[in-house]
């Protein structure tokens, strides 16, 4: 197949900006190419791949940057800023793929959806997030009514959020095992990996550190100044060990000399890139249960699901992390969440979608 990518209209890839969506896009073009696929990435102007996907062709879009609907309200309208990136990249990719065979969209916004009522060409969506905008889900439930092949979840319980999907197609995502080293060291200090954003819930993280004395590792980009400094404040000073935000490989190294990796999300996380990144370092993961994470995590197994929001219950796991076995972890990301199966579940979902335009 021939194959072309829309990517997040939020950051270019590498910023962080567009958070899991930016290596979700490089896992997929990974195992779309190890399959044989030609695969094109329209991407905000500064955007890197990763160097392993260099036989990807890039193409680059300059323009304004969408507001994330996570910080909107559910029933704001949409709206799109002049010189938008969205349109800009939209446009590129309806040109583009007139000489391939289908568009995937990775952004989560009106447009691209509303356009696909509008044009003969197949364009698939890789939803990313729950339910975040009402605008969105009524226009994803019209066009699911006339095209029901065209949309895909990283999780069921993602997809619960739109209730009008009778059949949810689920793809899961994929991880590139090469990139992320087993590290087996069972006495290192806790983590926390994500946008710093309250939909992210770190402050629970850091109340669990507190209570046994210790710091936490916090990795990513800070979204949100004035939540982040609120979190500093409501704890002694140095509880929390900012460390910026880093690549996968940096990050990594780093996080699997970690002991157990803290996962707090307060919204319905759709899948959870930074829980699995961890597994395949070997770092088992303590959840809340909600969102993508109770679906990926294996209770007892390969970490602990949490009551959502309870922080004790949370606490009183940390302190049972040396009976997860650190490589049922990793086996876990080789057996569910590589980039050839995350691939192959595209390919599947993708031949069904161009089947119907045909
Ligand atoms: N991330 C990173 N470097 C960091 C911290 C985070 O590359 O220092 C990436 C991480 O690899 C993951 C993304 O940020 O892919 C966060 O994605 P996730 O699915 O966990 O949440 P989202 O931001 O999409 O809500």
């Amino acid at each position: 197949m021939r194959i072309v990518l829309i990517s997040t209209p939020i950051g270019f890839l590498g910023s962080g900006k567009g958070g899991g969506v930016e290596l979700t896009l490089n896992s997929l073009v990974s195992g779309l190419l190890s399959l044989g696929h030609s695969v094109e990435v329209i991407a905000p102007k500064n955007s890197k791949l990763l160097e392993s996907n260099e036989k990807a062709k890039l193409y680059f879009v300059d323009g304004e940057d969408q507001i994330s609907w996570q910080h909107q309200n559910y029933n704001s309208p949409v709206i799109i800023p002049d010189n938008s990136l969205l349109a800009g990249m939209l446009e590129k990719g309806l040109d583009i793929v007139k000489k391939a065979d289908v568009l995937i969209n990775m952004s989560y916004d009106w447009l691209p959806i509303w356009m696909t009522l509008n044009v003969e060409i197949p364009i698939a969506h890789i939803i990313s997030m729950g339910a975040e905008s009402l605008v969105i889900s009524n226009l994803i439930s019209k066009v699911y009514a006339r095209h029901p092949y065209n949309f895909a979840f990283h999780s069921k319980i993602q997809a619960d959020d739109y209730p009008f999907i009778k059949k949810p197609i689920i793809i899961g995502n994929g991880f590139k095992l090469d990139n992320y080293t087993f590290q087996d060291s069972t006495k290192g200090p806790l983590a926390w990996v994500g946008r710093v954003a309250p939909e992210k819930g770190l402050e629970d993280a850091v109340y669990v550190a507190n209570e046994l004395g210790e710091k936490l590792k916090v990795w990513g980009v800070i979204e949100d100044e004035i939540y982040a400094t609120k979190i500093e404040q409501s704890f002694p000073q140095g509880t929390i060990d900012w460390m910026g935000f880093l690549s996968t490989k940096e990050l990594q190294k780093e996080l699997g000399k970690c002991r157990a990796l803290l996962n707090t999300p307060k919204w319905n996380e759709a899948y959870g890139n930074v829980v699995v990144e961890s597994l395949a370092c070997g770092v088992p993961v303590i959840a809340y249960k909600r969102g993508g994470p109770s679906e990926i995590i294996q209770h007892g197994q390969t970490g602990y699901l949490a009551d959502p929001d309870d922080k004790k219950n949370m606490l009183s796991y940390v302190k049972n992390i040396e009976k997860i076995k650190r490589k049922k972890c990793r086996e876990w990301v080789e057996k569910n969440a590589s980039t050839d199966i995350f691939a192959n579940k595209v390919v599947n979902w993708l031949n069904k979608v161009i089947h119907e335009y045909k």
